[in-house]
């Protein structure tokens, strides 16, 4: 696969990021463009790396692996933004320094301890299921103290902010409601629980970025828009 279609698609997306920051004075560099490869070829990862993004996600560790042996791979930061059974963590923790999906204690527990093992501090996020949709990963918004205040007692764990996925809608306008109702969660959570560096919201894809980042969003995850042909 030739991948040189991949430099304007970057172009694009911060174009459009850079005008979706306006309205609000927001600076376009606190928006963190990460790169969703999945089925995309490894190669990929020297297009991505050569129009400038150091960000890259994954939300399997089967289809991550075969990324992460591309020389390229070490160039980047890798987010993880998947359902992730327990089972995975020993494979996962080495090499992705970004968890956005953290939706249980006993992941949280799992992620702990492995960080420690390797002497490692693993960032991770609160995925919450905003919209309520049965299908969607992700805890319930009333249940995202707790897990965070058991996170945040956790050795080798920083909690750094919450992550949702919103529905698929006909128009981005129609689930700006979740992106703000995840800000509205973050806002009340940082100021209630003093929580330190707890600044990311980790919303946004291809169709709804533009959305999220008015409402907000420090990290958008963008894989068809940037990567498929
Ligand atoms: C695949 C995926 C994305 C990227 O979705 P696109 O619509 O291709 O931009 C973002 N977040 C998660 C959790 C994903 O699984």
């Amino acid at each position: 696969m030739d991948y040189g279609f991949v430099r304007q698609r970057v172009e694009e997306v911060r174009a459009r990021v850079e005008m979706a920051c306006r309205p609000s004075g927001r600076h376009p560099a606190d928006v963190r463009v990460v790169a969703v490869t999945k089925t995309a070829s490894p190669d990929v990862l020297s297009a991505l790396y050569a129009a400038g993004i150091r960000d890259a996600g994954e939300n399997r560790w089967q289809i991550a692996r075969d990324k992460l042996a591309h020389p390229a791979s070490a160039q980047f930061e890798w987010h993880f933004i998947g359902a992730l059974q327990t089972n995975k963590v020993k494979y996962v923790v080495p090499r992705f320094s970004w968890i956005h999906s953290l939706d249980r204690p006993e992941l949280a527990r799992a992620l702990s301890a492995e960080a420690v093992r390797r002497g490692a501090v693993l960032n991770v996020l609160v995925q919450v299921n905003i919209s309520g949709e049965a299908q969607k990963h992700g805890i319930r918004p009333e249940d995202a103290e707790d897990l965070i205040l058991l996170a945040r007692e956790l050795p080798g764990l920083s909690v750094r902010g919450l992550m949702t996925m919103a529905p698929i809608a006909e128009r981005p306008e129609d689930v700006r409601h979740v992106f703000a109702g995840l800000r509205a969660l973050r806002d009340d959570l940082q100021s209630r629980l003093s929580l330190e560096a707890f600044d990311q919201l980790s919303m946004g894809m291809s169709d709804d970025f533009e959305v999220a980042v008015q409402e907000g969003a420090t990290m958008i995850r963008i894989g068809r828009r940037l990567v498929n042909p």
